[in-house]
């Protein structure tokens, strides 16, 4: 009972460009509020190449770094935080492996998605990630603190 109390870990997830034109933002967020996960964040924005290039600044020696930017940045992005127990860990798991080939079916990338350049989703992969991309895509304010009626039967 206590233990939900406390700020609980948080992860940056993203629906990308695809995945909005595709229409599967309904889809993507079930997955995660069936889970069990809160959503205290959510908007729908244009990232600008700059911002794209922060965003995936961990990779900027790779080849596809330049087509990745340019992707991210071509449409609408739906940026994200989840809260929960175990999310940023747990959020990967629900987001299957990179290469939609090799993701297991049951994951979103290997239920929705058939390629490298159209996997559908961003998610944080470690806490010092998760916290540095939820501070590059929203103000503190823009985050929010709640307590749903469903947390006590989740934990
Ligand atoms: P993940 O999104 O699973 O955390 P990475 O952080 O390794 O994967 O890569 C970020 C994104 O870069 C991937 O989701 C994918 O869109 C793109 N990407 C990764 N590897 C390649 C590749 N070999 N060719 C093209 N795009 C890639
Ligand atoms: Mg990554």
């Amino acid at each position: 009972q206590e233990a939900h109390a406390a700020q609980m870990e948080q992860t940056f997830i993203a629906i990308k460009p695809d995945g909005v034109q595709r229409g599967l933002i309904s889809e993507i967020i079930s997955r995660f509020e069936r889970k069990g996960f809160k959503l205290v964040a959510i908007k729908v924005v244009v990232p600008s190449k700059e911002h794209a290039q922060k965003h995936y600044h961990d990779l900027k020696e790779r080849p596809f770094f330049n087509g990745l930017c340019d992707f991210l940045s071509s449409g609408p992005v739906v940026a994200m935080v989840w809260e929960g127990e175990g999310v940023i860990k747990y959020g990967r798991k629900l987001i299957g492996a990179t290469d939609p080939q090799k993701s297991e079916p049951g994951t979103i990338r290997g239920d929705l998605a058939v390629a490298i350049g159209g996997n559908v989703i961003h998610g944080s992969d470690g806490p010092e990630t998760a916290k540095d991309e939820i501070n590059l895509w929203f103000k503190p304010e823009e985050v929010v603190s709640y307590t749903s009626n469903a947390e006590k039967w989740i934990y």
